[in-house]
């Protein structure tokens, strides 16, 4: 069995029950396997051994008190994965479907998009299984506090700088921040996502969408196609979704489709995106209430999004939330191109059935970089005690997407498989963090 095969075997022995880890190290471990296995200085340095395991796991108990008096408690965790290129990045999710395998595999996931970015971030990732949905404001601060009186110690401008990510927005980073400044007795750029008045930046709200769709936009270009007039379905209708559907509107694209975990909206007319942020970012309701602003649109419970005819697919929900038989619909509807905006949205069966119908799929770790790059473009201005304007950081970060997109697709030239961006992704990321570790020596 080759290097890389053996320690995928055990690892996966090593991290029983862990699920969503075992595929995201499956999905990145197979594709540069023959990259790793050409490269024996990898092997002698336990690069890939050292590679999978987080340089440090923090668990700890999120106890808080809800609006009846009851104490509540959740668990907390962040895993600091690889900080061989710069401090800890990436994002908290509080969801209750959240557990160790999911935080190990986004983080794992974020090492190499980080490394993608081309800006000088590790990766890391954490979050609970705290659910905010339908909890109050005080709630919210008192859970978020609560986090925070624990997570303090762990993180630091140049240690680990979080997040958002599912279920956490701006109002959970200003509590968290809020607190976090109030334990240290320190004002720094510990967060990314901050509001604009305490060192926050222009356009990281819109980033990860605005991102993708650029990505996407080159991707297309460079095949001689583009968004203008092409129908989109997108996924979601959380922070990415909202401003990927955004950039694909003002790209001359049709959005015809959003969803929430309860169901999806059709509007062959086009989504009519103020009437989503009112129900979404104002009133934190449902996405069926849009048929109280377009009477027209057809909301349908439950999955099914992807039988809707399209040209461009953009999944940005949720890991795993398009599985083999979607892609095939997709694929069997005319659907050309698929953008991950979530974090493994396809299932490894779906990336197959892109991959062998030969429609143009980035993944997510390269697709939906734009956010953890914005991210560390907040850095830079908080340490250059400076702000840029919107359009400053939207150039920068449309120039970092159409970057990113060269990279892997040199990389996945290199590797003998032309316009194959899941393996160009993953060899080019890995490369950068792997030379890195050589570097560095064991540690
Ligand atoms: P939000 O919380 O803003 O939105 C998430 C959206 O996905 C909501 O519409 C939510 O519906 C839906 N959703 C969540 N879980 C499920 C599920 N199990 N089934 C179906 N739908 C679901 O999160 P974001 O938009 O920030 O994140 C979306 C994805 O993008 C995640 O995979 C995240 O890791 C990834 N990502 C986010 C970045 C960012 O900058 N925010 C950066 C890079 C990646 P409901 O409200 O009903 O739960």
């Amino acid at each position: 069995m080759s290097y890389t095969m053996n320690v995928l075997e055990q690892a996966k022995k090593k991290n029983p029950y862990e699920p969503e880890f075992h595929q995201a190290m499956t999905e990145i471990l197979t594709t540069i396997q023959p990259f790793v296995d050409s490269h024996p200085e990898y092997e002698k340095a336990g690069i890939l051994e050292r590679l999978i395991e987080p340089e440090r796991v923090i668990m700890f108990r999120v106890p808080w008190v809800d609006d009846t008096g009851k104490v509540q408690v959740n668990k907390g965790c962040r895993v600091q994965f690889n900080s061989a290129i710069g401090p800890y990045k990436g994002g908290l999710r509080f969801h209750p479907s959240v557990s160790l395998s999911i935080i190990k595999f986004l983080g794992f996931e974020q090492v190499f998009k980080n490394s993608l970015t081309g800006q000088p971030i590790g990766g890391g990732k954490g979050g609970s299984d705290f659910d905010p949905k339908g909890r109050s404001d005080r709630e919210i601060m008192a859970f978020c506090q609560s986090f925070m009186t624990e997570l303090f110690r762990h993180i630091g401008a140049n240690t680990d700088v979080p997040a958002g990510d599912i279920g956490v927005g701006g109002r959970e980073i200003g509590f968290m921040y809020g607190q976090y400044k109030r334990l240290v007795n320190s004002f720094e750029g510990v967060f990314t996502g901050k509001g604009l008045t305490y060192g926050g930046s222009l356009a990281r709200r819109e980033a990860t969408g605005y991102g993708l769709v650029y990505l996407m936009d080159e991707m297309l270009r460079q095949h001689g196609k583009s968004l203008k007039d092409k129908t989109v379905v997108v996924s979601g209708s959380g922070n990415v979704a909202t401003y990927a559907a955004e950039k694909v509107q003002q790209l001359g694209g049709k959005v015809v489709a959003l969803s929430d975990s309860a169901g999806f909206i059709y509007d062959a007319g086009g989504i009519d995106l103020s009437a989503v942020k009112k129900i979404k970012e104002i009133k934190r309701g449902r996405i069926s209430e849009y048929k109280n602003y377009r009477p027209d649109a057809v909301y349908t419970g439950g999955k099914g999004i992807w039988n809707i005819s399209c040209d461009v697919a953009l999944p940005c929900a949720t890991q795993n939330e398009l599985n083999e038989d979607d892609a095939k619909a997709l694929v069997k509807n005319g659907c050309f191109a698929v953008g991950e905006g979530a974090n493994m949205p396809a299932t490894m069966e779906a990336t197959e059935v892109f991959l062998q119908n030969k429609v143009l799929f980035a993944p997510g770790k390269a697709a939906n970089a734009g956010g953890v790059a914005t991210s560390a473009l907040e850095m830079s201005q908080n340490s250059m005690r400076t702000a840029w304007s919107f359009d400053e950081v939207d150039q920068k970060l449309k120039s970092i997407m159409v970057n990113i997109y060269n990279n892997i697709t040199a990389a996945a030239k290199e590797a003998n498989c032309e316009d194959n961006f899941v393996t160009g992704a993953n060899i080019a990321g890995f490369k950068k963090i792997a030379d890195t570790m050589l570097l560095q020596g064991v540690v």
